[in-house]
């Protein structure tokens, strides 16, 4: 693979609920120097935006718990990728969700590498329904972070208990909705031979370590 283009780092992460692919875009996007951009964000962002012409439409498609258009998401990650932090690239995070999506980031992007990050079905529902939550929003991990007395916060010392969006039935759906979407998308990037799979099932460090060891070895190419 040849790496002598002006732009090196264009870099798509893809991964399920729990994943941490938000942690890892972050922590690769600082180590590269370049944006970390989450479409989740800049949905957020312009739903704040009162001055931006989608913000009540997009206010009222994550209210009613809806996903926003693709031309919408498009138009705002195409204005996004054109500022001139982008020169060296980007970690693209959450998108592109749809084909058309893809079709767009063909027109303005040259991809470097995709990474996902696998995680297998079983490990996202374990660590899901370990998560629990206290009364202030501090949140615990039984699996990853318990807290030192069972059942009870370490922080305020209030009980902890399951969130609502944790029980397994949602997370069936989430995991359901992820595969539809993205892993047509996966299928594309593996046959342009871009694809990079990360064994996600490991610690965070160690997940991170594996990505940047491969970028480093495709630079020294
Ligand atoms: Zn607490």
């Amino acid at each position: 693979m040849m790496k002598k283009n002006s732009k090196p780092f264009e870099i798509i992460l893809f991964g399920p609920p729990v994943s941490g692919k938000g942690t890892q875009a972050k922590l690769l996007a600082t180590v590269l120097n370049i944006p970390h951009i989450s479409a989740g964000h800049l949905l957020r962002l312009a739903e704040e935006d009162k001055s931006n012409p989608y913000h009540k439409q997009i206010s009222d498609l994550i209210d009613n718990g809806q996903l926003v258009p693709s031309e919408i998401v498009n138009q705002m990650v195409k204005k996004r990728l054109a500022k001139t932090d982008c020169v060296k690239g980007y970690v693209l995070d959450g998108y592109p969700r749809t084909f058309d999506q893809v079709a767009v980031l063909e027109q303005i992007a040259g991809i470097d590498y995709v990474f996902l990050i696998d995680v297998s079905d079983k490990i996202v529902k374990a660590r899901i329904t370990g998560r629990r939550i206290c009364q202030n929003n501090h949140q615990w991990n039984l699996q990853s972070s318990p807290p030192r007395v069972r059942g009870i916060c370490d922080i305020c010392g209030g009980k902890i208990s399951i969130r609502k969006d944790d029980s397994l039935d949602k997370i069936k759906k989430r995991l359901k909705i992820y595969h539809e979407h993205v892993n047509p998308i996966i299928k594309y990037y593996k046959k342009q031979k871009k694809l990079i799979t990360i064994n996600g099932d490991q610690h965070i460090e160690d997940v991170f370590q594996d990505i940047v060891k491969y970028i480093i070895g495709e630079i020294r190419k």
